[in-house]
């Protein structure tokens, strides 16, 4: 085999895909292929995939609830992509498998707004009950009556319902802090309902603690973890082992809760 002169794109070729371990450098145009739907086979399951050229110099794998995607220097070709793929095969699989878990527990918590659809009040379902004669909103066994005529939408529905829930988030917070608070021997300077769509709860260096109305829907351990979590760090403004050790002071089976919380969503962290 004839040894190629380097030259300066070689070696940026090698510096910009580190991971993947490519031999040769750029191939030339023709043999590169336009991006798109795509499929392959990791460890025999067919995995379908979409493909982005870029100007980026690596290759980048992302996976989310659209699947996996793919994004490629416009002259690597198709080749090298599978390559990189079958090497990440093990990481794509799982992952994929994460998403769906995801999304299949998303979609069980997700409200319907509609007369007779279930409704997640702390682990328990109630059924969701247009009455034109309640009072208000109004617990009634496992039925949650909403006043309102019977034609009405969707989004009064909601409004109605989420006013609701957020007064029994409020509820069950202004209970469950203070026995937190008792163990610690801190309580937070001040506390507040969030609806941040990305957190479940956060806390300020001045000891502000907010806390997502959301939560109220979840099993009380996952209510109890959250604030414990917040809690803590009152004493560890930080994620470390000091930290984890706080938290399992307060709230010895923090590992249940947090996988729990993980598989609802990774891209929802506790602050
Ligand atoms: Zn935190």
């Amino acid at each position: 085999m004839k040894k190629r002169k380097p030259n300066a794109s070689d070696a940026a070729l090698q510096l910009s895909l580190p991971l993947f371990d490519f031999e040769r450098a750029a191939p030339p145009p023709a043999v590169t292929a336009p991006g798109g739907a795509r499929l392959t086979l990791l460890h025999a399951q067919p995995v379908h995939y979409e493909l982005t050229r870029s100007r980026r110099r690596t290759i980048g794998f992302a996976i989310d609830d659209r699947g996996l995607r793919v994004t490629a220097p416009r002259w690597v070709p198709l080749l090298e992509i599978e390559r990189a793929l079958q090497q990440k095969a093990d990481w794509i699989l799982r992952k994929l498998l994460e998403w769906r878990t995801h999304s299949a527990r998303r979609e069980q918590m997700a409200v319907r707004w509609q007369d007779g659809a279930p409704l997640r009040l702390l682990g328990e379902t109630l059924t969701l009950t247009i009455d034109p004669h309640a009072r208000g909103v109004a617990r009634d066994g496992d039925r949650l009556r909403v006043a309102l005529p019977p034609n009405a939408g969707a989004a009064q529905l909601q409004d109605r319902v989420q006013a609701w829930l957020q007064e029994r988030a409020r509820e069950v917070f202004a209970q469950r802090i203070p026995l937190f608070a008792q163990r610690l021997g801190r309580a937070p300077s001040r506390w507040a309902l969030s609806s941040a769509r990305t957190r479940w709860g956060s806390c300020t260096p001045d000891g502000a603690v907010r806390l997502n109305w959301r939560l109220v829907q979840f099993p009380l351990e996952i209510v109890d973890y959250v604030i414990a979590h917040e809690l803590a760090h009152l004493r560890e403004l930080n994620h470390g082992p000091r930290f984890w050790s706080t938290v399992g002071e307060l709230f010895p089976d923090y590992d249940r809760a947090r996988a729990w919380l993980r598989d609802f969503a990774d891209d929802t962290p506790v602050g």
